[in-house]
């Protein structure tokens, strides 16, 4: 059988007593805490806020449970059904019910979205072409029943509210941004130039 040799290292020495002293006299124990006292008060460190007493602000951007909206008007649902956002949910947390109604519009049955596997990605709000759904910021939305998480009834917003002219255009990520109209181009009238010329004229 093989011999193994072992090797002793050297034990790393235990504090001294002398080094001990040092330390305490010396006040380092002390300089910590002032330290430590120093940023505590400081008013500029102070990050956390009494939630939910206190809120911070939110973006506008930020994407919390849906809203469905109404168009401005009319105060009307703006989902047409289409089935986009159903689609397109990659948590598959979306299920809408429609049915064509005797005027041969579809009419929506039902629009519910299981808040428990949503993971807020903004797909649906980014797909959908009528601006119905979108991301409000209420985050807070726990519950002791799955079976809460969520029904048409609680994300479309008020028709009072909208009849009065109460709700925002922009409330939410998916929404129209306020400058909207600034960043659409003039559909030109005719494919050649110089039409497109004379109507970009026109609009000018
Ligand atoms: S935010 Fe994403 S996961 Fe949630 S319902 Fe929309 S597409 Fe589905
Ligand atoms: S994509 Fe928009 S319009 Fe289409 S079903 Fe969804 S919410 Fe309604």
């Amino acid at each position: 059988m093989m011999k193994v040799e072992y090797k002793l290292v050297a034990q790393t020495p235990p504090p001294s007593f002398k080094r001990f002293l040092k330390r305490t006299f010396s006040l380092d124990l002390l300089k910590g805490l002032k330290l430590t006292l120093f940023e505590l008060f400081k008013p500029s460190t102070i990050v956390t806020i009494k939630y939910p007493l206190e809120k911070i602000p939110l973006s506008p951007r930020y994407r919390a449970v849906h809203n469905l909206m109404r168009l401005l008007e009319s105060g009307n649902e703006r989902c047409i059904g289409c089935g986009l956002c159903e689609k397109i949910c990659v948590s598959n947390c979306i299920k809408i019910d429609t049915k064509y109604g005797i005027d041969g519009r579809k009419n929506i049955e039902s629009y519910s979205i299981n808040f428990g596997r949503c993971i807020y990605c903004g797909l649906c709000a980014e797909v959908c072409p009528e601006l119905a759904i979108v991301h409000g910021n209420r985050y807070e939305n726990a519950s002791e029943q799955r079976a809460h998480f969520k029904l048409k009834d609680d994300l479309l917003v008020s028709f009072a509210l909208a009849k009065k002219g109460q709700i925002d255009e922009y409330s939410g990520y998916g929404s129209l941004s306020p400058n909207a109209d600034n960043n659409i181009k003039p559909t030109p009238l005719s494919n050649d130039e110089t039409s497109k010329k004379v109507d970009s004229e026109k609009v000018g």
